[in-house]
């Protein structure tokens, strides 16, 4: 059973559900059976990223959009921030919602995007034809019903401007049965689909993730994998370091990893922007190229993503720069 009330969770996981219940009727409570039993107690990354704490209540942060992503919906559900390629929002529901989610104000319970609102959502992707990428997200698109979903990536797929289509997804790790052989196979039609997987601790990783990665990418679907720094979660190299290693053994190409938006709710889990630097700088240091991220923030006021790089260069002379390596070793080197 999904749990949607405090009150429904087990003793061990809530002292006192009235207090608890403040916050999930503020912002909806949601942890599906695979995330509870991953769940051992109050202080685990599973449970701080899934249960409702009174610290959100205590963030008043102004806007519950600072990205102004509203103000960049043409169509109720369709985000534009780019010249070519757009976020197309299928769904509103995720098997879980976490607590650090930046479209918190968008999550309802039981909330489905209107047939008409996705049909206004392609008929605006097929009238715009410099667009060449959609990005399926939401809420999770694989909340959505097979048929509806492929319907879709159909539609999408047989637009001629639309070359490249992804999805952002995280329910290979908080609902792994979900991604079926039949599914993987029929999403193959729709190549070159990729795939992005929100990942934020190697505790995710289970084998029933495994496994459904390994499906996914046996489809012939590239994986990337998207994170959230987190406070108390994920915010020190070792951890770090796992989990990135462990999304490569998995055949999960660590993509991005977001300096957390500042939405309502949320500030518990914020960490300063340079101490996220200094821990991406600690992980160049033993980790496999392959595995690095990018680490990006997002403007305020829909500016767009950023990708923030550990600063390497000490010096600028006329014909050589000195810069610094993975071991703060000063180097000079010739510019011209
Ligand atoms: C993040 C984002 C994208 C995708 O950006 P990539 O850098 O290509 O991953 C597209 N549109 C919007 C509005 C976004 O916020
Ligand atoms: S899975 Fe993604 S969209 Fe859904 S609640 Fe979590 S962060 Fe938000």
């Amino acid at each position: 059973m999904t749990l949607t009330a405090p009150h429904q969770l087990p003793g061990h996981l809530c002292q006192s559900p009235s207090t608890l219940v403040r916050v999930s009727e503020r912002y909806p409570m949601r942890i599906n059976p695979h995330c509870l039993s991953l769940i051992q107690s109050v202080d685990d990354p599973i449970a701080k990223q899934l249960l409702p704490d009174t610290r959100e209540l205590e963030d008043h942060q102004a806007d519950p959009d600072p990205l102004k992503e509203e103000a960049q919906a043409p169509v109720p559900q369709i985000i534009h921030r780019y010249p070519h390629r757009v976020i197309f929002l299928v769904s509103n529901q995720c098997p879980v919602y976490c607590r650090f989610c930046m479209r918190k104000r968008r999550l309802v319970q039981d909330a489905q995007v209107p047939p008409d609102a996705i049909r206004q959502g392609i008929q605006y992707i097929r009238q715009s034809p410099h667009h060449n990428e959609v990005i399926l997200s939401g809420g999770d698109p694989f909340m959505l019903p097979d048929g509806q979903l492929l319907d879709i990536l159909q539609t999408l797929h047989y637009m001629p401007h639309i070359r490249i289509l992804r999805i952002h997804t995280r329910i290979p790790n908080v609902w792994p049965e979900r991604i079926t052989r039949d599914t993987a196979a029929a999403l193959s039609a729709f190549h070159p689909l990729y795939i992005n997987i929100h990942f934020n601790h190697p505790d995710e990783i289970t084998t029933e993730a495994e496994h459904a990665c390994a499906t996914l990418a046996n489809a012939g679907i590239p994986l990337g994998s998207q994170t959230v720094m987190l406070k108390g979660v994920n915010d020190d190299a070792d951890t770090l370091h796992r989990l990135f290693h462990r999304l490569l053994e998995i055949r999960v190409k660590p993509y991005y990893v977001h300096q957390l938006d500042r939405v309502p709710g949320t500030a518990h889990f914020q960490i300063p922007i340079e101490k996220a630097l200094a821990l991406m700088q600690d992980l160049r240091k033993s980790i496999s190229g392959q595995a690095m991220p990018h680490f990006m923030v997002d403007l305020p006021e829909g500016g767009g993503k950023v990708e923030l790089l550990p600063e390497t260069c000490l010096d600028r002379h006329e014909n050589k720069w000195i810069l610094k390596n993975f071991d703060n070793q000063p180097f000079s080197y010739p510019i011209k």
